[in-house]
């Protein structure tokens, strides 16, 4: 279920690329950041194989991310767990004495996990520095 089940084919918005973006998600993506390059490229295939048959080569190279162990991540974006409340939300966009403010997808409760959150929350804090 959370094993590289979308494809992306990178030719359709820069031809000539020949690249496929593929995801994996939440357990399993954990569990993708301690694998190897040819084990990846294994389990990729295989889905790949279901798909166009056994006679298709392998990758000539595989470019990964690791959102988990990255230190200028460490997770790939918010998201709301059971015990989330959206207080939460408005907390993490509190300004620390006036000084010191925070944008970030992570701190918009309407739509957070998104490139538009992270931009409007830009915008608010951008607001609330020349109210300042
Ligand atoms: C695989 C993937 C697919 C996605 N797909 C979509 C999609 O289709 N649509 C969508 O709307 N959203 C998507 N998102 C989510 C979207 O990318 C994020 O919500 C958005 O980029 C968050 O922006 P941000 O500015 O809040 O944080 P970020 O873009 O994470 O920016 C934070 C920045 O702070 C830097 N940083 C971290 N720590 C430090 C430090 N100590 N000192 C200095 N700099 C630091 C980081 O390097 C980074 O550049 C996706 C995310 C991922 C990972």
């Amino acid at each position: 279920m959370d094993k590289f089940n979308v494809f992306v084919n990178v030719n359709k918005i820069h031809p000539g690329a020949n690249a496929l973006i593929t995801f994996a998600y939440a357990d399993y993506a954990r569990k993708t950041e301690k694998m190897s390059d040819s084990q990846i490229i294994a389990e990729i295939m295989t889905h790949l194989r279901d798909i166009y048959g056994s006679k298709i080569p392998n990758p000539t190279s595989l470019l990964r991310t690791k959102w988990q162990s990255n230190e200028n991540s460490f997770g790939a974006n918010s998201y709301t767990a059971v015990s989330t409340k959206m207080q939460h939300f408005d907390d993490l966009a509190g300004e620390v004495n006036g000084k010191l403010c925070f944008a970030g997808e992570h701190t918009h409760k309407d739509y957070y996990s998104t490139v538009h959150g992270a931009y409007l929350s830009g915008l608010r804090e951008a607001d609330k520095i020349i109210g300042l």
